[in-house]
Parts: C-alpha cells; structure tokens; sequence
C-alpha cells in the first residue's frame, strides 16, 4: 500500500475565490500499486497537474449546463495530467508509458477502471523524442497552447505588418497567441496585471506591453497601438473588450477565446458593442475541443517554433499535490507569471 493524496471537490463555493478547505479538501487515501488488474485496467502515477482558471467555471451546480461537465462533489478534481503507466493490463497502454489527459484526476495514483475511463487519456510519448520536459504538454504543448493556436490560426488569422492586442496577454493561452503574432511578423501589444509580467512580455518578444492595473486601457492603448488594432484576441471580455474595440481598425477581428474578468461576482460590460457594426468587426468565439483536427498541425508547428528558439515558454512550479488548492486561487487572483503546474512526482 502506498499513500494516495486526492485533492477532493467538497462544496460549491459562496464567492468567485473558492476556499481551501471548505471547497477544496486534501485527503489522505491508500493505494494498493499490486492489485491484480481485470482486462483493460491499468495504474497511473500523476507527475505533473496543470492548473486552469477555467476549472472555477466547473464548480458549480450541475444543473447549470455549460461546454464542460461541472465537478462533482466529494471526487477529486481534474484538469489537465501528466502521468506515467506503473502497472497495465490493457495493451494500450503499456509500463512505463507517458500519459496525458485534459480531465486527469487530481490524486496521486489513478486506477483506470474500464475502456470508457480509459478514453480520457492518450499515451503521449512525445517528451522522449523531442527532450522537452512532460509538463510542456499540459500547457504550450497541451490544451492552452492549441487554445492560442486555434484562436490565431483558424479566427485571427495573423498578417505580417499589422497590430496584435493579447489581453491578459502573461497567461498561458495569451502568451502563445502574441508570440504566433511576432512568428507571422505581426507588432504586438499585450497587456497583464503585474509590472513582473509586463517585463516578462517584453522578454520574450512582444513589442509593447503594460500593466492594466496602472492605465487606462483605451488611453494606453492609443498610445502603444498608434496604427490601431487589427487583430483583438480576448482572453478577458468587460471593459478590456471595451477599450479595444475603441481601438479597432475597421475590418478588424476579434478572437473571443475567454471572458475571465466575466467569472466575477459583478462583472462590468462592454457598452459600445454597436462599434462592431460601424467598424465591420468580425467578432468570433470558438471551443478548443472542437477542433482536434487542428492538433496535429499545431503540435507540429509549437515544437518546431520552440525547437528553433522562435518562442519561449515559462512555467510556474509549485511542488505537491497538496498546493494545488491554493494553486488555483492564486491564478484566480493573477498571481501565476507563466502557466502554472503542479510537480507530483518525478518520472
Ligand atoms: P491563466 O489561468 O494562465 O491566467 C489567467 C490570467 O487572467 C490571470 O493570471 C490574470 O492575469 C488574468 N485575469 C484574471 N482575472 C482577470 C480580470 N478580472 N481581468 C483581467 N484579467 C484577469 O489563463 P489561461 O491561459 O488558462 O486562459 C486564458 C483565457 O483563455 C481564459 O479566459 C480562459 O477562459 C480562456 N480559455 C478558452 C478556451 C476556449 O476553448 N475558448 C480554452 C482554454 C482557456 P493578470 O495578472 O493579467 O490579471
């Protein structure tokens, strides 16, 4: 028997930053790695767990339907995993395999109970051809990174020569989505909630950025974009969609990929939504889900473009199962500079 530390789902939160403790609980289970396993069955040891803002969106009541299933109380959450087969009965999933899901339990050991659990994972051996680290693959390589690549290729559809506004622009989709910008030779503005963020930006390309938090967003917007917008990619909608509207060139097009300040209590809205008319904008929204025919082409490309030093990737580690909890509150209230990963384990 070995301890099995689960980060358990334990109640709906009252407020938009949930509760270590009263919404999320550590538990203490055991785990039996020596279990005989039925046909199909295989054991999974986590290594890496990648925290999502979006995982607030799946607390709530079930019967309020939305694009992604709610989480249910008393089970472990689960977001994107990075894991290794320990043990398997099922010839899909061989000892020793990488392992990757986008709705991974948040425990440390993981019986995969049937081929319908099953699905939720893919062995994802790709770390060992291409040596980038496995927790590359919760992020640049994973589910967020293809979020910035679908919302760029498929809706923004970047243009040598003209202006990128990323908002939210440090996060882990936004950090990608203005690099492919500066890959295709776009200028490229992104704006973040923290001068270390803003700096960072900087750092890996991006040829303005600015602190939210200290200007006003149309104001400074006209000062960093003086040609105007021609691409907007949303990651925060309220008044940022607001400011960059104002700032829209005619023709412009907005990729409406998340509306994160929305998840708050009392969110603000956009008020000149009529701009989209008289500019001709071309606002639309999409869900990365739908996309898997694009997956191969954008892991493709994002491995090459790292390879080749055209883009750069940060990660923020936080170690132990037991900080996912606080984890996701910190990248609730901004603080993560990078995407932020839990390292369970070592390979
Ligand atoms: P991260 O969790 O990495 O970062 C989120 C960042 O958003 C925070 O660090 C914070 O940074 C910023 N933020 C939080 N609250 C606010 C607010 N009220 N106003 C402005 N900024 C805020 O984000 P992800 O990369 O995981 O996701 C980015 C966006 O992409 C989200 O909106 C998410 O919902 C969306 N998404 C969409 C998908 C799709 O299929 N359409 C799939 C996956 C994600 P700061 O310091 O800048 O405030």
């Amino acid at each position: 028997m070995v301890k099995n530390t689960q980060v358990i789902f334990s109640r709906i939160p009252d407020s938009y930053i949930p509760e270590v403790g009263k919404d999320m609980a550590i538990k203490e289970t055991e785990f039996d790695l020596d279990a005989p396993l039925s046909n199909g069955q295989f054991i999974l040891k986590q290594l890496s767990l990648s925290i999502d803002s979006y995982m607030r969106g799946r607390m709530r009541d079930p019967s309020v339907k939305s694009y992604v299933d709610a989480f249910e109380i008393g089970k472990p959450l689960k977001c994107g995993t990075m894991s290794l087969v320990t043990k398997s009965n099922n010839p899909k999933f061989k000892e020793g395999d990488l392992v990757q899901s986008s709705g991974g339990l948040f425990e440390q050991y993981t019986l995969v109970q049937d081929e319908k659990q099953a699905e939720e994972y893919q062995v994802k051996n790709d770390p060992r051809d291409t040596g980038l680290p496995p927790s590359y693959y919760l992020g640049l390589l994973g589910m967020p990174g293809m979020t910035a690549y679908v919302g760029m290729m498929k809706i923004g559809r970047p243009k040598k020569g003209k202006t990128l506004y990323v908002s939210a622009a440090a996060s882990s989709v936004g950090q990608l989505a203005g690099q492919i910008g500066k890959v295709y030779g776009m200028t490229v503005v992104g704006s973040a909630g923290a001068d270390d963020k803003t700096v960072y930006l900087k750092e890996i390309g991006f040829d303005e950025a600015f602190n939210y938090k200290n200007d006003d967003i149309s104001t400074k917007l006209k000062e960093v974009c003086p040609k105007g917008i021609d691409i907007y990619f949303d990651n925060v909608g309220g008044k940022t969609l607001e400011a960059a509207i104002a700032n829209c060139n005619n023709y412009g097009r907005i990729v409406a990929c998340g509306m994160i300040s929305q998840y708050a209590e009392h969110p603000e809205t956009a008020h000149n939504l009529m701009q989209i008319i008289v500019k001709r904008l071309r606002v639309e929204g999409f869900i990365v889900s739908d996309e898997a025919d694009m997956k191969e082409q954008f892991r493709k490309d994002v491995t090459q473009w790292l390879l080749d030093g055209k883009i750069n990737y940060k990660e923020s580690v936080a170690e132990g199962i037991e900080k996912a909890p606080e984890a996701l509150i910190d990248v609730l209230q901004g603080k993560n500079l990078g995407k932020q990963i839990i390292k369970v384990a070592d390979e």
